[in-house]
């Protein structure tokens, strides 16, 4: 580095703050498509899109145009009291490609503010303050989103404004470690929310909120199908059902638009944040007018919806719809899956995902035993090699991987064989 930016950053910063490769960490000043170059003038492939949120790449001409058309007006804050149209436009879109029938949007400036606005709408409209959560999951920063993140690392806060009952994750891997199928797990999955209803619930509860594919939590997925199987038995008390999609939206797992159609429902609320504003701090919630509405106060957010965040989104949106870059995510997706799964190393335990979120989880040879250690091996070795990605996992074991939907073919190829190199290497070390 340039300057003592790490020390700076380190001296004025709350420590709670993670930063990845430690000593070495990099600052990053330009970049262009999925390359970016750090403080020192190194390029780098970038197979995370800092945490999946450039979905569409850096520098993209059509982004830029409308942000700067929106510039040139003059006008970067109007508070939402007068008409936005970029607001409009960008909610009448995203009704539109949502699948909820009657949708209304609102717009937040993150995916934490977006689940919070979840959270009040599902409370309010159910006047209950029990929620069921997934354990493993995150969802946010704040009080409440804390509340319902079960995941250790992640979630600081043991009090809770909510009173919150956890479900399993139903994780595909540890139940096949379990001699569990997918159709086994599926079973035990609805079995566990029965018994959770009728047991630690005082059984009118306001929602059941899920990561259709965790993203913090390691890219872990529950079998397709499951988040049908529990709307079913949610509808017989009338909970409703918050897709966080906040990493999973916009067609990123490239077999579905929407992480939830894995699974064949149609949520009551759905929070998304990230990837539509590639890079511009932009999220919000989608949901039924019925719960939307619900609310009895007036509220807005001075930032939300304001009209250069709004212009991003309208152009991220466009630029996926008219790019069909779901169809991208999964032809780009499966080379990087197949590639990685073709490895069969003793310390990969899973290669799992779909489209452009890909997870590998790693574990001491011959066990079941996470390997946080060979994981950062390998996520320093792929920065040494070019290639940034992910880590995470319960355990600090996954790699993640999350490029922009508009991966090349070649820049694909380039990255896997990055990501190939460095796990081999890890893995004849570790025997
Ligand atoms: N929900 C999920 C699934 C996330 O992955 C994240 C962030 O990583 C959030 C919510 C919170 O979003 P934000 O960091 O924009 O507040």
């Amino acid at each position: 580095m340039t300057d003592d930016l790490l020390a700076r950053h380190r001296a004025v910063l709350p420590d709670w703050m993670p930063i990845y490769y430690g000593d070495d960490a990099i600052e990053i000043v330009s970049g262009s498509g999925r390359r970016v170059v750090d403080g020192a003038g190194r390029t780098y492939l970038d197979f995370f899109g800092g945490v999946l949120t450039n979905m569409i790449g850096y520098d993209i001409a059509e982004i830029n145009e409308a942000v700067q058309r929106q510039l040139a007006t003059g006008v970067v804050h109007t508070s939402t009291l007068y008409l936005i149209r970029q607001q409009v436009e960008l909610a009448e879109k995203i009704a539109r490609v949502s699948g909820i029938p009657d949708a209304r949007v609102f717009l937040t400036n993150s995916g934490t503010e977006a689940n919070e606005t979840a959270l009040l709408m599902a409370t309010n409209a159910r006047r209950s303050n029990q929620i069921l959560a997934i354990k493993n999951s995150y969802h946010g920063r704040t009080f409440a989103t804390m509340a319902i993140t079960g995941h250790r690392s992640w979630s600081s806060s043991s009090l809770s404004p909510l009173s919150v009952s956890w479900l399993s994750s139903a994780d595909r891997l540890r139940g096949r470690m379990a001699g569990l199928g997918d159709g086994d797990l599926a079973e035990a999955a609805v079995d566990d929310l029965r018994e959770v209803l009728a047991t630690v619930t005082a059984g009118d509860v306001a929602a059941l909120i899920a990561e259709p594919i965790q993203g913090v939590g390691g890219f872990v997925a529950a079998p397709d199908g499951v988040l049908g199987a529990y709307q079913k038995v949610l509808n017989e008390s009338g909970i409703l059902l918050i897709a966080d999609e906040v990493q999973t939206g916009w067609g990123r797992t490239g077999s579905h638009f929407w992480g939830y159609q894995a699974h064949g429902v149609t949520p009551d609320l759905i929070t998304f944040a990230k990837g539509i504003g590639n890079g511009f701090a932009l999220g919000g919630v989608i949901g039924r007018a019925s719960v939307m509405n619900a609310v009895p106060a007036i509220s807005f957010s001075t930032f939300g919806g304001n009209p250069l965040s709004a212009a991003a989104g309208n152009a991220v949106l466009d630029y996926v719809l008219s790019h069909d870059l779901q169809a991208n995510a999964a032809a780009v997706g499966t080379i990087v899956l197949d590639g990685l799964r073709a490895l069969d190393l003793p310390i990969v335990a899973e290669v799992r995902g779909r489209g452009l979120m890909i997870g590998v989880e790693f574990v001491r040879p011959g066990t079941r035993e996470p390997d946080p250690a060979a994981t950062v091996r390998v996520f320093d070795e792929c920065k040494a090699g070019g290639l940034l990605v992910g880590k995470g996992g319960l355990y600090g074991n996954v790699i993640r991987i999350g490029p922009a939907l508009t991966l090349t073919e070649a820049e694909a190829r380039e990255g896997l064989a990055i990501l190939v190199d460095a796990i081999t290497r890890v893995d004849a070390e570790s025997r």
